[in-house]
Order: C-alpha cells, then sequence, then structure tokens
C-alpha cells in the first residue's frame, strides 16, 4: 500500500543530492512516496510516480522527524521551584539531581510509567519521531530502542564517603542488571559528578559488556571528559560548553565517530554561557541538538525550541539547526534509516504548519508541528490538542 504525499511547498530532505543541493537538499513543490513505513521515492511533484492512495499537504514545509539523542524521561517529581530560586540568582550545581533521585526512589513503577508516557506524547506532539532514554535516577527505559544506561549521573548520598564503593557499584552488579536492557552506556564526568579515572572504569566496564559509551562532559567547567569521548570512540559527547580548542580539534579529527551534541535547553535553564555552535561547526564537528528533558536543568521536549535558542543565542545558522535536530542526531544514534527524507529510510516526517522551516526560530513559541507522520503512519499517540 503505497501513499504519495505532494503539495510540499518546501521539502528538506537532509540529501544533498536532492534540490538546491545544500546540506539540508532543499526541494521546492516537492513529493514524497511510502510504502508502508518506508520511503521508496523522493522528488519533485512533477515526477512523482503514482501510488494507492494521495494526500495534499496545501504547500506545507514538510522536514525528517527531529531525532532526540539526548533525555531523561524517568523520573518522579518535578522542581520548578528551584528553578524559580535560580532565576533569581542561585546558582546550578550538580548536586540538584539528589532532590529527583529520592523522589523517584520513593515512586512506584506504574507513576514511573505514566510519567513517561505523558512525555513521549509531548515528543510526538512536537515532532520528534526518535528519542534516547537515559536510564538514572533509579530506574531504566522500555519505550525506545535508544535506551541508555546512566548508573553514574550523580553519587548517591549513601556512597558520599565511598566514591570507589559507588563506583564498583556501577561498573559491577548495576551494570549486569541494565546492559541486556540497554544499548548504550553514558557518565556524567564533570566537577560535582565523576572524574575521568571514574568515568574511563565505569565506560571501560560498560564496553566489555557490549555497550557503545556516550558522555556528559564539559557542561560545569572545562576538563578532561572530551578528550576521554574521542580517545573511547563514544557516539557523543553532550553539552561541551566549556570545550577548549584542543578538544574542538579532537572533536573535527574524530567527526565520523564521536557528534559534539549541544543542549540549548540547560543553558537556557540554568542561566549558563552558551556554546558557539559556529566555532564547533567551522572546525569541522559534527553537531547535534537535543532536549536533555529533564526536571533539573532543562524540563523541555521541543526540539522547536532548541532549535530557536540555537539560532538566536548559540550562533547555529538556521539551516545548521534543522540539520543538527534531525540528521546531528541521528549521527549521535548511529542510525542511518532515520534522519533523513531518502530512499530506504524510516517514513519518519513532520508536516510544518508554515511555508518554511525557518519558521521555526522566526516564529518561537509557537506550536507550528502540523502532522507526524511515525513509520508511515499519522501518529496516534498525539493527544486531543
Ligand atoms: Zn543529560
Amino acid at each position: 500500500m503505497t501513499v504519495l504525499y505532494r503539495g510540499i511547498g518546501e521539502l528538506v530532505t537532509n540529501d544533498p543530492s536532492q534540490g538546491d543541493g545544500s546540506a539540508l537538499g532543499i526541494i521546492d513543490d516537492g513529493a514524497i512516496v511510502v510504502d508502508d513505513d518506508r520511503i521508496v521515492w523522493v522528488g519533485e511533484r512533477l515526477h512523482a510516480p503514482d501510488a494507492d492512495s494521495c494526500a495534499d499537504l496545501g504547500g506545507s514545509s514538510v522536514i525528517p522527524g527531529f531525532v532526540d539523542s539526548h533525555a531523561h524521561l524517568v523520573f518522579a517529581g518535578e522542581r520548578s521551584a528551584e528553578f524559580a530560586a535560580r532565576m533569581t540568582g542561585a546558582p546550578y550545581a550538580a548536586g540538584g539531581i539528589a532532590t529527583t533521585v529520592a523522589a523517584t526512589r520513593a515512586a512506584d513503577d506504574s507513576t514511573l510509567a505514566a510519567g513517561v508516557e505523558r512525555l513521549v506524547n509531548e515528543f510526538l506532539r512536537g515532532g520528534v519521531t526518535t528519542f534516547e532514554c537515559k536510564s538514572g535516577y533509579g530506574l531504566t527505559g522500555h519505550h525506545t530502542a535508544e535506551t541508555t544506561f546512566l548508573g553514574a549521573h550523580v553519587i548517591p548520598p549513601e556512597f558520599r564517603e565511598d566514591r570507589d564503593g559507588y563506583v564498583d557499584l556501577v561498573a559491577g552488579p548495576m551494570l549486569d542488571a541494565c546492559a541486556p536492557l540497554a544499548r548504550w552506556i553514558d557518565v556524567f564526568c564533570d566537577k560535582g559528578a565523576f572524574d575521568v579515572d571514574e568515568t574511563r572504569a565505569i565506560l571501560g566496564a560498560g564496553v566489555a559488556a557490549g555497550l557503545t559509551p556516550r558522555l556528559h562532559a564539559g557542561q560545569l567547567g572545562p576538563g578532561g571528559g572530551i578528550q576521554l569521548a574521542v580517545e573511547l570512540r563514544a557516539a557523543s559527547v553532550d553539552h561541551c560548553t566549556y570545550a577548549s580548542d584542543t578538544d574542538i580539534e579532537a572533536l573535527a579529527a574524530a567527526a565520523d565517530t564521536t557528534v559534539a551534541t549541544l543542549l540549548p535547553g540547560a543553558e537556557f535553564s540554568t542561566r549558563a554561557k552558551w556554546p558557539d555552535g559556529k566555532r564547533f561547526i567551522d572546525a569541522g564537528v559534527t553537531v547535534a541538538l537535543a532536549t536533555d528533558c529533564n526536571p533539573g536543568s532543562s524540563y523541555t521536549t521541543s526540539m522547536a525550541f532548541c532549535i530557536a535558542v540555537a539560532v538566536r543565542d548559540m550562533n547555529f545558522s538556521p539551516a545548521q539547526a534543522l540539520w543538527s535536530a534531525t540528521a546531528g542526531g541521528a549521527a549521535a544514534l548511529r542510525r542511518d534509516d532515520i534522519g533523513a527524507l531518502a530512499v530506504g529510510r524510516r517514513a519518519d516526517l513532520v508536516r510544518l504548519d508554515a511555508p518554511s522551516y525557518l519558521h521555526l526560530a522566526y516564529r518561537p513559541g509557537v506550536p507550528l508541528v502540523g502532522d507526524v507522520v511515525l513509520g508511515g503512519r499519522r501518529s496516534t499517540r498525539v493527544g486531543a490538542n
């Protein structure tokens, strides 16, 4: 059963061999043919083949579904009071996570599952068709193939005097329990979190258990985390706010293996300094944008918001921001079946209520995601509004 989508005023393919030949591969008056969950044809409407059925999109812009490669969805409670305090002058420190750990440990599984379900629905409504989900805060996620074991986010209070004991626990029994459920392993390697040696020990154990590393690093201060990510051929190193010139050189040399994922929501919500996206992109680093959705330091599921902030405050061009939120996210998850609208890829696409993707940054805060097609189907999980 094939479906022809036509009436696409501006079709962003992320395929440079298409349309205007830019990285976004933009086709004017484009069309797509989908067979079941896959794309079987992409091009100009004039040349579109026949299909079993046809949907006219009325001249809208169509983009690949957003790929959010960094999210923490499994938690209980919320921290709006802490946010309000921070916005009126209190500093952000890594320890605030302990509040969420305590609330999450106290919550039952059905409460946590309902919370994840709510956020997944928000993702879909906002055009996110693939998302990563980190464990930690006390549990592992089951809603995505992109599950990350993050046992080393913060040292829990009972291990404050025994850091080595906690590292052994994460790299031992906790890893053994979680590795069968996960694809990735992540460590928060930063000031106030885990140091380079602790991170190396945990990620090394994860690799031995068949997981692929990704890191949180360079959010709160400079350090060796970014270099370690490159050395370990991590799929992604995330935050990178305090990346040095040497870090950027290393990331550029590793552009085919390690993505730098910038998280505008975290800087926004902690009133921290913005990383300069242009500095990474001009050096040749592969850059992704992600939400870092979590209740402490970035409680947003909106990739459109991240794009707007990246353009306004992080020196991304609108085109670079959209690429990083789609193809960049796919690279950070080492996925070649998503992140672009091309033959053979999953039919994950978003129709914007706008004539151009430029409106994502030009009209900040406006819900421009019209329809979401997930694996060839109009998303059914989207709520009433
Ligand atoms: Zn994070």
